[in-house]
C-alpha cells in the first residue's frame, strides 16, 4: 500500500530482524515517538524463570514519563488543541463532538475532583461507566495524577462489581446513573447501591467505598440518592489547572480483569512505560493510522481492547476518534454502516461476534452504503472463521481494504500476532505475522520448541514491552498461569517462556493461525483437531449463524465431538439439518471429524466481551444438569441460557 508506515514484505523483514537483534537499537529509535521527563538508561530486565528467583519483567529504566501527558498536552503544545478526539455517538441520534483541548479541561478538572477526594499516586478507583466521553477522561485523569485505575465493564452485574472492587481495593467508585443500550434501560446506579450493600455486608472483603461519583446521563435510573455525588456539580467546583504527576517507569497505570472464558477473571496489572510504547506503536503500525484520519473501535473501554485502542494508544498518536456508546444493531443492523459513512471512518476495529451477528442479517445493509473511505478493518477477541472473513472483506471492505485479525490478550497489553496493513499479504482465518519484538515458540507436547510448519501451544520467549508485569496481590497465581507449562501427567513441560494459553499452527510460509484455547483441543482417536476448525467448518451450512465445539469423554476414542448449533430464524434442528451438518464437517475436514452429537442453541452463552464460554458447553455435553457444578458464571450475558441449553440437550443426537 503506498505511503504506509511499512509497504512490503522486506522492509517487515528488516524491522523485525532488528527487533529482535538488536532491540536497544529498535526501541530506541521507537521511543522517539514519545515524551520522556526523563529517558531511560536500560533497556529491560526480565526473568521468567521462577527457579532463578521471582518472575520479574521491568522495561525502559530509568525513565520518568505519564500517558496523560503524552495522550494531551503534547498535542496541546505541537498546535493541535483544536483536533477533533471523539465523534461521540450515542446509543439513540445524539451526537457530540469533543477536541483534544475540551478532553484536556475535563481530565484536568476530574484530576483535581480525585484529590480532592483523597486520591493520590498509588491509589485504585474504580470506574463502572457506559460508553460516554468521562470514561476515557476518568481513565486519564486517573493517569495524570498516578492514581491505579480499575475499569470494570458497564454491563456487570452487582456482584461482579463488588467482587473487582473488593480485589483492587478501590475506595472511590466513578459510574453513572442509567443509560440505554439498545432499547433497555441500564440502572447502573440500582447495580452500584447493591454493590455497595454487598461490599459493606461481606465482613471478609473488610473493604467500603468512600464516594460514589455519578455521571448524569439517563435520569430515568431515577432521582440520585444521598450517597451520590454529581459528577457536574464537583466538575463546576474543580479548577483545570493540575500538574502532571511523573511517573517511573514500572509505576502500576492500572489493573484490568480478564474476560473469565475460561476460569475466574484475573486482576492483570500494567504499568507505565513499558506499556505506552506498546500501546501506541502497535496502534500506528497495526492500523497505519495517519494524521487526518478517522478510527473507529467498537469496543467498549471496560475491555483490554477499549484501554489500549480507544483510551491509550489512538490518544497517544493524537489520533481523531468515533466513541460509540450504542450496540452495533440498534436501532437497525445498518448503523455501523452509517456511522462510517458519517465520519468517513477509515479504520475499523471490531469483534467476530459482531460480524458473525451482522452477516446473519444479510449483506443488503452494507451493500446500502457507501463505505469507501475504510481502509483496514480489524478484528480481535476470538478467531475469526473464514466465511465471516470473507464477508467482512467483500461486502464491508468491498475487496479494498486490508483485515488485521489481530491476535493479543489482556496481559499483552497489545497486539502480538498481526498482518500490518499494506506490507502482509492476506490468508483468511490468519493472524498472520508476529508484531516487531515478539519472538513466538511452538510447542509440542512435551514442551520442546518446533520448527518449521507445526501445531501446538503458542509461546513467547522473550519479553515485550507491553507483558502484564503481575496478577493484582498474587505472584504465584501470576507465575504458575503464564510461566509453567504442565502435561497431562501432570509434568513441567516449560519454565522459562510465556505461556498464553493458546493453541496455534505455523504453516510453511511462517504464517500463525490461533486454533482456540490449548484446553480447545479435542483428541479424537488420537486426532489433534481445534474447535476453532471445526467451527468454521459447520458455520459453511447455509443456515447456520454460529457454531461452538467442545470435547466430551467417549469410551473408545476417548474424545468425541458435542456441537452447539445456532440456525437462522425459522429454522428448526430436525435429524435432516443434523445429517447435513456432520456431512460438511466431512467434506471440510474429514469423516474423522464429524461431530458425534449436535445440539440446538437458542443462542451460546458468551462473556460480557462476546466470547464464546465453551467451558459451560463441556460440561452440558458432559452430562452436567446442576448449574451449581459450572464453575464462576458471573462474567455470562444471560445466565438463562444455560437452562435453555440444558433443555435442548435432551434433543442431541
Ligand atoms: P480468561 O483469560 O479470563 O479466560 P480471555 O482469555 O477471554 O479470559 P481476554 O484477554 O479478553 O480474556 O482474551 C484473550 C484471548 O482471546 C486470547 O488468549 C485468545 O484465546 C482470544 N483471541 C483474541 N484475539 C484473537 C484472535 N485474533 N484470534 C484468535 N483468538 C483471539
Ligand atoms: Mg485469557
Amino acid at each position: 500500500m503506498a505511503g504506509a508506515y511499512v509497504s512490503n514484505m522486506a522492509q517487515y523483514n528488516k524491522m523485525y530482524r532488528q527487533s529482535l537483534d538488536e532491540p536497544e537499537k529498535f526501541w530506541g529509535m521507537m521511543s522517539k515517538d514519545f515524551y520522556w521527563k526523563e529517558m531511560w538508561h536500560t533497556l529491560n530486565e526480565v526473568n521468567f524463570d521462577y527457579t532463578k528467583g521471582p518472575v520479574s519483567i521491568k522495561w525502559f529504566l530509568g525513565s520518568k514519563t505519564n500517558l496523560a501527558y503524552n495522550a494531551l498536552d503534547r498535542h496541546i503544545e505541537a498546535g493541535k488543541g483544536d483536533n477533533i478526539a471523539f465523534y461521540w455517538e450515542g446509543n439513540d441520534d445524539e451526537s457530540r463532538a469533543y477536541t483534544y483541548n475540551e478532553v484536556y479541561e475535563m481530565v484536568c478538572k476530574f484530576a483535581n475532583v480525585l484529590k480532592s477526594k483523597g486520591i493520590k499516586k498509588g491509589d485504585t478507583v474504580a470506574i463502572y461507566l457506559p460508553m460516554v466521553v468521562e470514561l476515557p477522561v476518568a481513565m486519564l485523569a486517573c493517569a495524570r495524577i498516578g492514581a491505579v485505575h480499575s475499569v470494570v465493564f458497564g454491563g456487570f452485574s452487582a456482584d461482579a462489581l463488588a467482587s473487582r472492587v473488593a480485589d483492587c481495593k478501590a475506595r472511590v467508585l466513578v459510574t453513572a446513573d442509567g443509560v440505554m443500550r439498545a432499547k433497555k434501560l441500564v440502572n447502573l446506579l440500582d447495580i452500584v447501591d447493591n454493590a455497595d450493600k454487598i461490599l459493606k455486608a461481606d465482613k471478609e472483603a473488610n473493604h467500603k467505598l468512600d464516594s460514589i461519583i455519578v455521571v448524569e446521563r439517563n435520569s430515568k435510573a431515577g432521582p440520585l440518592k444521598e450517597q451520590h455525588e454529581p459528577w457536574n456539580k464537583l466538575m463546576a467546583g474543580a479548577s483545570a489547572d493540575c500538574p502532571v504527576e511523573w511517573m517511573d517507569a514500572e509505576d502500576p497505570l492500572f489493573l484490568l480483569y480478564t474476560s473469565g472464558s475460561t476460569g475466574k477473571p484475573k486482576g492483570v496489572l500494567h504499568t507505565t512505560a513499558g506499556y505506552m510504547v506498546w500501546s501506541a506503536t502497535t496502534f500506528k503500525y497495526v492500523f497505519d493510522y495517519r494524521p487526518g484520519d478517522v478510527y473507529w473501535c467498537t469496543a467498549d473501554c471496560g475491555w483490554i481492547t477499549g484501554h489500549s485502542y480507544i483510551t491509550y494508544g489512538p490518544m497517544i498518536n493524537g489520533a481523531t476518534q468515533v466513541l460509540f456508546e450504542g450496540v452495533p444493531t440498534h436501532p437497525t443492523p445498518a448503523r455501523c454502516w452509517e456511522i462510517i459513512d458519517k465520519y468517513k471512518v477509515n479504520q475499523f476495529y471490531t469483534a467476530p461476534t459482531a460480524v458473525r451477528s451482522l452477516m446473519s442479517f444479510g449483506e443488503q445493509y452494507p451493500e446500502g452504503h457507501s463505505l469507501k473511505s475504510l481502509r483496514v478493518l480489524g478484528s480481535v477477541g476470538e478467531p475469526i472463521n473464514p466465511e465471516a472473513w470473507r464477508w467482512y472483506s467483500k461486502h464491508v471492505g468491498r475487496g479494498q481494504c486490508s483485515i488485521s485479525d489481530t491476535w493479543w490478550q489482556t496481559e499483552t497489553g497489545g497486539h502480538m500476532i498481526t498482518p500490518l496493513p499494506g506490507a502482509t499479504p492476506q490468508k483468511p482465518g490468519f493472524a498472520t505475522k508476529p508484531f516487531f519484538g515478539v519472538e513466538p515458540a511452538i510447542l509440542d507436547p512435551d514442551g520442546k520448541e518446533q520448527d518449521g510448519a507445526c501445531a501446538g501451544y503458542l509461546t513467547i520467549k522473550r519479553s515485550w514491552p507491553g507483558q502484564l508485569r503481575g496478577i493484582y496481590g498474587d505472584q504465584e497465581r501470576f507465575e504458575k498461569t503464564y510461566f509453567q507449562l504442565f502435561n497431562g501427567a501432570n509434568e513441567m513441560i516449560s519454565k522459562d517462556k510465556y505461556i498464553t494459553g493458546d493453541a496455534c499452527r505455523r504453516d510453511k510460509d511462517g504464517y500463525y493461525c490461533i486454533t482456540g484455547r490449548i484446553d480447545d483441543v479435542i483428541n479424537v482417536s488420537g486426532h489433534r483437531i481445534g474447535t476453532a476448525e471445526l467451527e468454521s467448518a459447520l458455520s459453511q451450512f447455509e443456515h447456520c449463524v454460529e457454531a461452538a465445539v467442545v470435547g466430551f469423554p467417549h469410551p473408545i476414542k476417548g474424545e468425541a465431538i458435542y456441537a452447539f448449533v445456532t440456525l437462522e430464524q425459522g429454522y428448526e434442528m430436525t435429524p435432516e439439518v443434523q445429517k447435513a451438518l456432520k456431512q460438511v464437517v466431512r467434506s471440510e475436514i474429514g469423516a474423522f471429524a464429524a461431530p458425534d452429537k449436535i445440539q440446538f442453541a437458542p443462542a451460546l452463552p458468551k462473556t460480557r466481551s462476546g466470547k464464546i464460554m465453551r467451558r459451560i458447553l463441556r460440561r452440558i455435553a458432559a452430562g452436567v444438569t446442576d448449574v451449581s457444578e459450572f464453575g464462576d458464571i458471573s462474567t455470562i450475558t444471560d445466565p438463562s441460557i444455560i437452562d435453555e441449553l440444558l433443555e435442548n440437550a435432551k434433543h442431541a443426537s
